[in-house]
């Protein structure tokens, strides 16, 4: 007999209150992600920052603000996706998040990949891609390719921090995101 798929709830139940790494000492909240459990896009961005540290859920500051943009322009809002970070808790300072610190919560984001089963994922930026494609390069490299996770299509493009501080780079996330919504709407209607 096939065993239950592993839910959302059931991972997060599991991560419980995370003391696995230092970062717990820090972080106020845990964000462990949110939006559709059954979404068609699932997004994976760097880690928490203050806002989504305060508040408790991801890319709800100005990074955030951007990347709904993104999602508007292809007809989508933060319900109708999934929205998660390769880390779950806020490094000082915004720091970018160390290898161990990763590789730590790395189990738990492929998990929730298991668990969404998405049908194309978007990673935002190296460390998001390093996470899911440990050792294929930086997004600078790897951005705008048609990548595969686990079977998973796989699409990397800037974090939209980098965008706010370098607007040219608008117009590869552009490019980029072209290259998902082919994917995204091309099998099937959603
Ligand atoms: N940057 C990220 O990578 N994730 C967030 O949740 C917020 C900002």
């Amino acid at each position: 007999m096939n065993e239950p798929k592993e839910s959302l709830e059931d991972i997060r139940r599991k991560l419980g209150d995370c003391q696995r790494c230092e970062l717990a000492t820090t972080r106020r909240n845990l964000i462990f992600g949110s939006g559709d459990p059954a979404a068609c896009l699932m997004i994976v961005g760097e880690a928490p920052g203050e806002a989504e540290d305060v508040i408790g859920e991801p890319f709800v500051g100005r990074a955030g603000q951007e990347l709904m943009k993104w999602l508007a322009a292809m007809s989508l809002s933060r319900n109708q996706v999934y929205i998660t970070n390769c880390i779950k808790c806020r490094p000082p300072n915004n720091r970018t998040p160390y290898d161990q610190e990763r590789h730590t919560c790395l189990p738990f984001l492929r998990r929730q990949v298991a668990a969404v089963a998405p049908r194309v994922i978007l990673a935002l930026g190296t460390p998001a891609i390093q996470s899911l494609l440990p050792g294929m390069g930086t997004i600078t490299h790897l951005r705008g390719q048609q990548l595969e996770y686990e079977g998973v299509p796989l699409i990397g493009t800037y974090h939209p921090s980098a965008v706010l501080r370098d607007r040219p780079k608008l117009a590869n996330v552009v490019a980029d995101l072209g290259v998902l919504v082919k994917i995204l709407y091309g099998k099937k209607e959603n």
